[in-house]
């Protein structure tokens, strides 16, 4: 049995790196009128209590949601992202952060098809309590993976998987762009964000390698990613590889990604967003 909780986690700098992309990119299949399918693989408990026992263990959010929360932002995925999690708090004092899921479920339409895919059982619970004004929102004990194999191509036809493992099990960082890559071969209009977390060991060297072989074979990659100015232990940086990234998502996410260095790192600190090249 895993025992990766996101509870620790959630908020933190890399969550508001991830949550303002799928906010991009779920904003962008919400212009057409036409429904579009979201899976989200590994989804979590949907909404975190940041007084509860796990946010305050780590109090990981403050550097993260904590800097930018009461913040004018400019750009607008940051401006997208926080004006979610403010509707989560019913426009009051920051007490609870949004998941994945749930963010998906606050942006899509009642056309849409969302499909939430948990295997933890306390963490599938409280999921389901999450999202219970969602009647619409699938929730599905499963493996995330083989929900992914499943369910795509989807009957919508467009649309957006989010694959964001633990990574407890290093075999992820090559199974995640060996899923997507059979995924696309059918579905090869759909989106994949794959998230990653880059530690010291840098195993997320396969994981990109892996998406490389896929951009070697003239398939789109972009790589989202932020860097703590001083990494100590814990991780370094996040990143995002969004395989076929729509139009205006890559300068989207670098404008807001400029924005959160600020606010997180005072300016120091790296990111960028770049298309991967094949290998
Ligand atoms: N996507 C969430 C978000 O952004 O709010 C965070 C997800 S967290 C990083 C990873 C989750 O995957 C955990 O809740 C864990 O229980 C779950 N998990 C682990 N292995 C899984 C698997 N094989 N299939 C589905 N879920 C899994």
């Amino acid at each position: 049995m895993l025992s990766y909780q996101h509870g620790y986690h959630a908020g933190n700098f890399a969550d508001v790196h991830k949550h303002t992309a799928l906010c991009l990119l779920l904003r962008d299949l919400a212009r057409q009128s036409s429904p579009f399918f979201f899976i989200d693989t590994h989804a979590g408990r949907g909404r975190y209590d940041l007084s509860g026992p796990q946010a305050r263990k780590t109090g990981e959010w403050k550097d993260g949601i904590g800097r930018i929360w009461a913040m004018k932002v400019a750009s607008e995925g940051l401006a997208l992202y926080l004006s979610t999690v403010r509707a989560v708090n019913g426009g009051g004092a920051l007490r609870t952060y949004p998941g994945s899921p749930l963010i998906a479920a606050r942006l899509a339409r009642p056309v849409d098809e969302i499909v939430a895919a948990e295997l933890h059982p306390a963490e599938l619970t409280a999921l389901k309590r999450a999202l219970a004004a969602f009647a619409d929102v699938r929730i599905e004990r499963r493996d995330g993976f083989d929900a992914l194999a499943a369910l795509t191509p989807p009957a919508a036809g467009r649309g957006l998987a989010l694959i964001d493992p633990s990574y407890e099990l290093k075999d992820d960082y090559a199974r995640v762009p060996a899923s997507v890559g059979r995924a696309l071969a059918r579905w090869p209009d759909g989106i994949f964000a794959a998230w990653y977390p880059i530690l010291p060991e840098g195993r997320h060297q396969d994981l990109l390698a892996g998406f490389g072989r896929l951009a070697g074979a003239g398939i789109p990659v972009a790589v989202a990613e932020l860097h703590r100015p001083a990494p100590g232990r814990g991780l370094a940086g996040t990143g995002l590889a969004v395989v076929n990234p729509p139009p205006g998502f890559e300068a989207a996410q670098e404008a807001a990604s400029a924005e959160m260095a600020d606010f997180l790192f005072k300016g120091a600190g790296r990111h960028g967003v770049r298309q991967l090249t094949g290998s």
